[in-house]
């Protein structure tokens, strides 16, 4: 056994940030360490990175395994990312065989989950989650990512792919998505809707309290300025919170209507405006969803932050 201890390395591959800790059994974080993905300058860098990571993380280690969640469309079975927007030129990508490659010597079992299903396995473990058969779990940060768990179990769909809620119409005509699609959730609740809608208001000279804290450079505004200026009474930014809560509240309807859930978790940066959005979100859910499950759902705030999808992808690894 490692004079360290014993565990796995779980990582949360992002295509900002690679988030990675030794995890042991009853999900104690060891060991972490962050690390620049560097996913713009190509998939062989970021195979670098996370083998350069791993070695340094094991260590002093017994690790029995590495878990990664990526931002991707991700075929779990083969350990293949099919598609990844963030993560420019990858496509069909065999990222478990180029990790198996570059982690050599070190001959470990190597599993591969999108993050937004780590997110939702983590917080079925040590999160909100706990003590819930079956949720569905919501990130909302950069993009939107979903994750399903039924019976205590990862829904995965035939191929891996399932619960790309993000990507689920609201609009048929609406705004392009980065799926290729148009009207998207994700287009519309998630940071890069927050920037759009920012862009959009500066050229149509929308009055607000934000030009001037960014030197009416538009680009500047992040949904941390628009959190604070909207507290402040900012009535463009508090109309902007709403209007992302009504979409959202569409979308819950939808998956209300369908599932008939326990409860909807959610997590990511955008959910911490929680009191700004969910007042609208629950009004929409309210007229629109039907009756009895909109009686017995949940809405609830993910509780594990940050570690939550290094936890599912430890929580995989581990059992
Ligand atoms: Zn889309």
């Amino acid at each position: 056994m490692g004079e360290r201890g014993a565990g796995v390395i779980a990582i949360d591959c992002g295509a900002t940030n690679l988030k990675a800790a030794v995890v042991n059994h009853q999900g104690v974080l060891l060991h972490r360490q962050w690390k620049p993905t560097e996913a713009h300058l190509g998939m062989p860098l970021v195979v670098k990175n996370l083998a350069g990571l791993v070695k340094e993380l094991s260590e002093g280690y017994d690790i029995a395994a590495v878990a990664l969640g990526i931002a991707g469309v991700i075929n779990a079975h083969d350990g293949i990312i099919t598609q990844a927007p963030n993560f420019p030129g990858c496509i069909d990508f065999p990222i478990r065989e180029e990790l198996k490659q570059a982690f050599y010597p070190l001959n470990i079992p190597i599993l591969v989950e999108n993050d937004a299903n780590a997110y939702a396995l983590g917080e079925m473990w040590l999160g909100a989650g706990r003590e819930i058969n079956s949720f569905i779990c919501l990130t909302i940060g950069t993009g939107l990512g979903g994750g399903i768990i039924f019976n205590r179990e990862l829904w995965r769909g035939e191929d891996g792919t399932a619960a790309e809620i993000g990507h689920m119409v609201i609009y048929p005509d609406g705004e392009r998505c980065l799926c290729g699609n148009q009207g998207c959730l994700e287009a519309y609740v998630s940071a890069v809707a927050l920037s759009r809608i920012a862009r959009e208001a500066f050229e149509q000279r929308i009055e607000t309290r934000l030009w001037e804290l960014v030197g009416s450079k538009p680009e500047k505004v992040t949904p941390e300025l628009l959190y604070q200026t909207a507290l402040q009474g900012d009535h463009f930014s508090r109309q902007i919170w709403a209007e992302l809560g009504r979409v959202l509240g569409i979308g819950l309807s939808n998956l209300i209507n369908i599932f008939n859930p326990e409860a909807i978790i959610l997590g990511g940066g955008i959910a911490q405006a929680w009191s700004l959005f969910m007042p609208e979100a629950k009004k929409e859910v309210e007229t629109r969803a039907l009756r009895l499950p909109t009686q017995r759902v949940k809405l609830l705030q993910a509780t594990l932050g940050d570690e939550a999808a290094i936890l599912g992808a430890a929580y995989l690894a581990l059992s």
